[in-house]
């Protein structure tokens, strides 16, 4: 790209970012399938070995990445606004590494109460036994002050948080964070995957996105990617290095593919997604409809102060007559949206959520199971139909 990236918009950046350039040249990025990288002298493999020390880029062996990857990386690094980004072979690999980098024996850690299930197990069944301790704090961050204690190294925050989608000031958190010393703080930014919401210029750390949702965006690739400031930087993609992660380039080749549409999708689907639950916070058998795009919604306020846009995922609660075997049935009798893990593809997906394994300090006001939809690419009409012949099914039950 010859213009740089601060003159673009994202939607260019994901449309011109990565691109081979040359008098002759492919539109796309070759996959440059490789283990091993062969040199024509020593002084050349001694060159690359010092490069490799100062943190450059450029060919070494095929688990320190390839240039398809690099072009990849360089998408992400120019989306999220930061010094350099290191892909992982899935979400949860570059979030857990990204932790690892900040973290030691004997530190303390703060983790937001409304994170992805896996990263609070990941504390609790990993890191807790190698004598990192973690404690929990509230979306509204106002237990986050008193909790900061000498120990504290990282905070981990994922806005908006898993199934409810509670905001978080990060501005306030980042300066709460400050102004007790030499604290990381890191954001699981996989809700808007970059393109929405830029951790970073809010005073982040690091930003990690689970690149298997929109960014990926087909269902088809597992993917993780971190992004980080000048200063965090060396030490993320040196614990990355030890621990041997690496990205095959057929992965990120999919990804780079995938992120060139990236933008049009999640604009469709979020108008999808806001028009279906404006729709569904009529309908009598829904108590509440959680999207912090809805100017209803408590988040909804920091959301269009610090956002760009939305997503496609919503989640309903149901009123409390609508019990666990009731919800099965309506999510089996969907038609157009299947049963599923994960989200951020081009298709709708329903699943019921279990709260309680999920959140602990929170004083819910939740009285009702709770659904988490992902609308797709398909048409928000037949969309409605399928869910209002999903809900006249339970009413009669009701
Ligand atoms: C899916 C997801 C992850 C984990 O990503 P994987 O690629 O599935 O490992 C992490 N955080 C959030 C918020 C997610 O939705």
């Amino acid at each position: 790209m010859k213009k740089t990236h601060k003159d673009l918009h994202r939607a260019t950046v994901l449309t011109h970012g990565g691109r081979p350039e040359g008098a002759r040249v492919t539109v796309n990025p070759v996959v440059a399938r490789t283990s091993t990288v062969v040199f024509d002298s020593m002084a050349t493999l001694r060159e690359a070995l010092a490069g490799r020390a100062r943190h450059e880029r450029g060919l070494l062996y095929g688990r320190k990445g390839s240039s398809t990857g690099d072009a990849l990386e360089d998408v992400i690094t120019a989306l999220e606004a930061g010094e350099r980004t290191r892909l992982f072979s899935s979400g949860l690999a570059a979030m857990t590494c990204a932790i690892l980098s900040v973290v030691r024996t004997g530190d303390h850690m703060l983790v937001i109460d409304s994170c992805y299930e896996p990263v609070r197990k990941f504390c609790s069944q990993y890191l807790a036994g190698m004598g990192v301790t973690h404690e929990f704090f509230k979306p509204d961050l106002s237990d986050l002050a008193e909790k900061l204690t000498p120990q504290t190294r990282l905070v981990w925050a994922e806005c908006p948080g898993t199934a409810l989608f509670e905001m978080c000031d990060l501005p306030a958190l980042v300066e709460m964070a400050r102004r007790h010393g030499n604290v990381t703080v890191a954001v699981d930014n996989t809700w808007a995957s970059g393109l929405m919401y830029r951790p970073l210029e809010h005073g982040a750390d690091m930003s990690v996105i689970a690149g298997t949702k929109y960014l990926v965006g087909h269902s088809d690739v597992m993917l993780g990617a971190v992004t980080t400031s000048a200063a965090a930087w060396p030490r993320l993609e040196e614990v990355a290095d030890l621990m041997g992660h690496s990205v095959s380039p057929d992965d990120a080749y999919l990804a780079l593919r995938g992120a060139r549409t990236m933008a049009v999708r999640m604009e469709r689907q979020q108008e999808s997604a806001l028009r279906l639950a404006r729709w569904l916070q009529q309908h009598p058998l829904i108590r509440r409809v959680f999207c912090p795009s809805l100017p209803d919604d408590p988040g909804y306020a920091i959301w269009s102060r610090d956002f760009d846009g939305g997503n496609g995922l919503l989640s309903i609660e149901f009123i409390a007559r609508v019990d666990g075997p009731m919800v099965d049935r309506f999510v089996e009798s969907l038609q157009l949206f299947s049963i599923g893990h994960s989200w951020g593809g081009y298709e709708s997906l329903a699943l019921p959520m279990h709260l309680p394994s999920t959140r602990h300090l929170q004083g819910l006001d939740i009285g009702g199971n709770i659904v988490r939809l992902h609308v797709g690419l398909e048409d928000p009409q037949d969309l409605m139909l399928d869910i209002e012949a999903a809900l006249s099914s339970l009413s009669a039950l009701v």
